[in-house]
């Protein structure tokens, strides 16, 4: 397919205002994608790569700004691209005002008033990003740039327009995972529900669209979950134990550990890592990022106890010598750590602790129910010389406790033990619920005892004074709006563009040191930088805690945190992860 014939159904796609018929302009999308299928299902929502996999293109906004300034001409810069967008808003506006085609160089001068387009495809847009993404050393940002403009350089302006938002993950075309969904269905006559379980268990739209037109519902039904291949995590919304005894009768609860999620992949007869090499055990985030490296006693803990081939879910917890829980941002020092991480390893050591198994033996378990997936991840982890049934649950290296039980007074009971043994609360799980990847449904509620806090995205800061004149101190924080309401989730509808609405500045609870450690964080991250105040570009995620929400026409959610106090770094979040406006209210309303 031509990447201006993508274009051009994109932008079709953007200006309809119809869920339902956004979904048809996807389906003809698809039917007419041929060969190129995988590349538009992943380019229609924004994605280079398949969901699985963190490969990023490594290119940050700056890089990008400089590789359009340089395809619009010798007298444009990578500043007055930033310029334009910090009036426009939008990159996508930026670079489609832009013309382009003019530089000699590449061999892509296509003359006319501007650049042309029109002979680039979609394959070779991928290729090309592919290429991007896979530069690395001395001198792989330069390179980068040079093939981006590469590209702009042979786009049309709205070719340029879709190419910019794709290079900086913004597509924003409407074309949400249910939109997706509905559009393989309708495209090659498949039902829903057989696409969401493909796509649950593969994580790649791009494969499960081709293999719906190529195989069919047999192709969708013999899809199955990959060791190696992250899927997305299953969420818990915020819960009572009224709430869950009445749904449910009885509840499944467990700890809640202070931890960081963690999904653990292991075969004992090697997983392919992308340099052809193989490794036993590959370790990711809540975001699917591979995290192995950084938590060497997940993989010891895995090569000491699992003999088959498995997945499981869980959390990763750092623990004192005694082995006691110690505060989750501890473990944070641990997580994405790439460097020194045996000296780390000195300081704070982590054990990781499973609740839920995916797989096991060849054997996919996300349509069983929870009390099965947690019996066989019982047996995957009792030791194999032991008498398993004699074995109590508490001994078993790694394993979540589960009590099953329809006593309010019984679970008050084990919330207490939790909170004596260092933990955050209890869960509370249906005992009868399957495993629904990337679902924040009602069939896992957490309850944790303190006031609630918030993971606020910081979209400005201002300098210190004085002796905290090199510090930025007093963090913007900002919620996510958009209609992100549970039942539209659910329904897997397109996610609305996402915009911030302000909720507050915090200044409190931070130490000079700590606040050296956010400058260097946040510094690379500004946008705009007027006298003491600086815009920051949405990257990083507070958590704050505050002592009242109150209504106030002082920020632009409508909304205003009384007394924030700043809790930590939410570095396992992104921006996405944030929590929502319409959390605000409800907590708020609360
Ligand atoms: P929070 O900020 O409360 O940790 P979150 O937004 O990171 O929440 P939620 O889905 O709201 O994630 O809460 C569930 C999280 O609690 C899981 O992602 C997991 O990291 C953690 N957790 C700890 N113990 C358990 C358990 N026994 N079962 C499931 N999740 C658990």
């Amino acid at each position: 397919m031509e990447f201006a014939t993508f274009a051009d159904r994109a932008a079709t796609i953007e200006a309809e205002p119809a869920d339902l018929e956004v979904v048809a302009h996807v389906r003809d999308l698809f039917a007419d994608a041929g060969s190129d299928l995988e590349i538009v299902a992943r380019f229609a929502q924004g994605r280079v790569f398949p969901a699985w996999d963190s490969t990023t293109l490594d290119i940050g906004p700056s890089a990008c700004y400089d590789a359009i300034a340089r395809a619009a001409g010798t007298n444009v810069s990578g500043d007055d691209v930033e310029a334009r967008l910090a009036e426009v808003g939008e990159i996508g506006d930026v670079a489609a005002n832009y013309e382009f085609g003019g530089q000699q160089g590449l061999g892509a001068f296509t003359g006319g008033s501007g650049g042309n387009g029109g002979d680039l495809t979609v394959r070779e847009v991928h290729e090309a990003l592919a290429d991007i993404a896979a530069a690395e050393g001395s001198g792989s940002q330069d390179r980068k740039v040079d093939l981006l403009f590469g590209l702009f350089n042979r786009c049309s302006s709205e070719e340029a327009r879709y190419l910019a938002r794709i290079v900086l993950s913004e597509m924003r075309i409407g074309v949400g995972e249910g939109t997706v969904r509905d559009a393989i269905a309708e495209a090659f006559d498949v039902p829903t529900d057989r696409v969401e379980r493909a796509l649950q268990v593969s994580n790649d739209y791009g494969q499960v669209a081709r293999i719906a037109r190529d195989e069919g519902i047999e192709g969708l039904d013999a899809m199955e979950l990959d060791v190696g291949r992250p899927v997305q995590a299953m969420l818990a919304q915020t819960g009572t134990v009224t709430d869950a005894l009445e749904e449910w009768d009885e509840a499944a609860v467990e700890w809640k550990y202070d931890g960081a999620r963690i999904q653990l992949h292991h075969d004992p007869s090697g997983l392919a890592e992308s340099d052809g090499s193989t490794v036993e055990t590959r370790v990711f985030s809540r975001n699917m990022e591979e995290v192995t490296d950084a938590l060497p006693e997940v993989v010891e803990f895995a090569a000491a106890h699992l003999e088959e081939p498995a997945i499981l879910d869980g959390e990763v917890v750092a623990i004192d010598e005694d082995g006691s829980p110690l505060p989750f941002q501890e473990v944070l020092k641990r997580f994405r750590r790439k460097h020194d991480v045996a000296k780390a390893r000195e300081d704070v050591s982590v054990r990781p602790v499973f609740f839920d198994c995916l797989h096991v033996g060849g054997e996919d378990l996300l349509a069983e129910p929870l009390t099965t997936r947690h019996d066989r991840l019982r047996s995957v982890l009792v030791d194999a010389d032991a008498d398993a049934d004699s074995v109590a649950d508490d001994e078993i290296e790694g394993l979540s406790l589960l009590w099953q039980t329809g006593d309010p007074d019984e679970i008050e009971s084990i919330a207490a033990e939790a909170l004596e043994a260092g933990h955050e609360g209890i869960m509370l799980k249906n005992p009868d619920s399957t495993y629904s990847p990337g679902r924040r449904g009602k069939n896992w509620r957490k309850r944790k005892p303190d006031v609630e806090t918030l993971d606020c995205v910081v979209t400005g800061a201002e300098w210190g004074e004085g002796r905290r004149a090199t510090f930025l101190g007093t963090f913007e924080l900002a919620v996510r709006a958009g209609d992100d309401s549970e039942e539209r989730r659910s329904a897997g509808s397109a996610v609305e563009p996402q915009t911030l609405e302000t909720v507050g500045k915090v200044a409190t609870g931070i130490t000079d040191e700590k606040l050296e450690e956010l400058t260097d964080l946040l510094e690379p991250h500004i946008t705009v930088a007027e006298g003491q105040e600086v815009e920051l570009e949405p990257a990083v995620v507070f958590e704050v805690g505050y002592e009242e929400i109150q209504s106030s026409p002082t920020y632009s959610s409508g909304y205003a945190l009384r007394f924030p106090r700043f809790v930590g770094v939410r570095s396992d979040k992104d921006p996405e992860d944030a929590d929502s406006l319409e959390r605000l209210e409800r907590l708020h309303d609360q």
